[in-house]
């Protein structure tokens, strides 16, 4: 049996964004890859900035991404709790630990000191570390400013030496441990930081494997020096390259046209998004380009990850998505279009099997002009709808021409003796009508198009009249024919 255990580690402090979710994807096909599990845990020590509106979402878009998780939310398991703010009994007794080994120290310089000493000193901003400045307090100083009730932070005493570990995207890292800051891990009220928060819960989760964005790289040589005072093996890293926008900057929770949830509502297929998120800086090797989820698990190798920062290319998605459509049988298309029908008033709630055989007509009859499901809408609307929203230019550049109404009052009286309704009686109705009236078929279509689709372009004509269904058709034929009427004679 498989050891690896991987977890993703979400803030509910935003939607899940495309750079987030594909950190996801690749823990899960790491684990799914070797048989292991995949852990959900919830970083909700933010309590100001996290909600349950977000944890909501993140818990759907997984669901619907297809990334179900083996123990974390809802479902629990042995290493839980799976929320950060109901474990912060665990941490405190670390802390004391690393107190007491001397592998940490309280630091008592208040935050206006070393502001002073950070702007007088030559490395001032982003470079500058603390000085040290508490390092070498006896315990017995430290006690008495304790007793004085002054304010601590505890901070990490980073050891002499270099820090190197075997990335599985990266390789070998090796950092000088004098570029490392003696960082805090617990703030003056007691509360313990990320830094030192991520290594006691992976490690009391038998975590094996971290898979997390590049912008992590820096932590992860503290959070090995952390697990290494805590005596417990740090897991194996993996870091991702960044994914940018179009704009080259990283992708953020800020941008919400990258969320996955927005993906949702605009009707791409979970199956379009993971695709493509994969192909977000890894690459099987072959010529292959669409995989589902099943083949991601048998290709994915964590090792064939690109180094290199990785493009978000939302019309590439948008194509992936528009080729998954069309992969779709007629059936399954039906299904996954009806929930937009419903929201767009078109069906009902819960369309019956009669229903449902007339929209995959419809489906059938759209064909693969579906480039994302909510496109089914603007497809489906003339055929669904009772009334027809008449396009304005077509009315005009068609209708109002002469010889109309009484094309259409023709085609209205061949049609209502049709001996049945399918798409080729239909035609052969209307190329004898063509005939009769000595013009050319299209002569008969065009004016019959705009009346029953109310626009110049559908699908093929005869189809379409045979899925609306003759007493739409003639309704909307004689409706026509009485519009055409007015407007020519005025
Ligand atoms: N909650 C952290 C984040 O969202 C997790 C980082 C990690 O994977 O260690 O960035």
């Amino acid at each position: 049996m498989s050891r690896t255990r991987v977890r993703f580690a979400p803030s509910p402090t935003g939607y899940l964004h495309v750079g987030g979710a594909r950190t996801a994807l690749f823990n899960w096909l790491l684990a799914k890859h070797s048989g292991g599990r995949f852990v959900l845990r919830i970083e909700d020590t933010d309590s100001k900035r996290s909600t349950a509106e977000f944890l909501d979402a993140i818990l759907e878009d997984h669901r619907w991404l297809g990334l179900a998780w083996d123990e974390g939310p809802e479902i629990g398991g042995t290493a839980g709790p799976y929320f950060q703010s109901e474990r912060a009994d665990t941490y405190a007794p670390l802390v004391e630990k690393l107190l007491n080994e001397s592998s940490a120290y309280k630091c008592f310089c208040s935050p206006d000191e070393l502001e002073d000493r950070k702007s007088g000193s030559s490395q001032e901003g982003r470079d500058w570390k603390y000085d040290r400045k508490c390092a070498t307090l006896s315990r017995e100083q430290s006690a008495e400013y304790e007793a004085e009730n002054r304010p601590f932070v505890v901070r990490f005493r980073i050891p002499d030496g270099t820090t190197r570990f075997d990335d599985m995207v990266l390789g070998s890292v090796e950092v000088d441990n004098r570029e490392l800051d003696d960082l805090v891990i617990a703030r003056s009220d007691g509360t313990p930081t990320y830094n030192f928060v991520v290594v006691v819960d992976d490690s009391m989760m038998g975590i094996t494997h971290v898979v997390r964005g590049s912008d992590h790289l820096s932590n992860t040589p503290k959070q090995i020096l952390i697990a290494e005072a805590l005596g417990t093996e740090p897991p194996t890293f993996g870091h991702l390259p960044l994914v940018l926008g179009s704009d080259k900057q990283v992708l953020s929770k800020r941008r919400g046209a990258v969320a996955v949830g927005e993906y949702r509502r605009r009707g791409y297929l979970p199956e379009a998004l993971v695709n493509y998120m994969a192909l977000l800086g890894w690459s099987s090797g072959s010529e292959q380009e669409f995989f589902s989820l099943d083949e991601l698990i048998a290709a994915f190798d964590i090792t064939k990850v690109s180094r290199k920062a990785a493009a978000f290319d939302p019309e590439k998605l948008a194509w992936m998505n528009a080729q998954w459509i069309k992969r779709l049988s007629v059936s399954e298309r039906t299904a996954r279009v009806v929930p937009f029908l419903v929201a767009a008033s078109l069906v009902s709630d819960s369309p019956d099997e009669e229903e449902l055989a007339e929209l995959e007509r419809i489906v059938d009859l759209i064909d693969d002009r579906l480039k994302t499901l909510a496109d089914i809408v603007e497809h489906a609307s003339f055929l669904l709808a009772d009334d027809i929203v008449f396009d304005n230019i077509a009315v005009d550049k068609v209708l109002t021409k002469p010889g109309s109404v009484d094309i259409l009052n023709d085609l209205c009286e061949v049609l209502s003796d049709a001996p049945d309704f399918e798409p080729e009686t239909i035609e052969e109705l209307t190329r004898n009508l063509a005939e009769k009236r000595g013009v050319g078929v299209g002569k008969v279509i065009q004016p019959a198009r705009v009346a029953v689709t109310g626009r110049k372009v559908s699908p093929g004509f005869f189809e379409t009249l045979s899925v609306l269904g003759r007493e739409k058709v003639l309704a909307r034929l004689k409706t026509a024919s009485e519009l055409a009427a007015t407007l020519t004679t005025e």
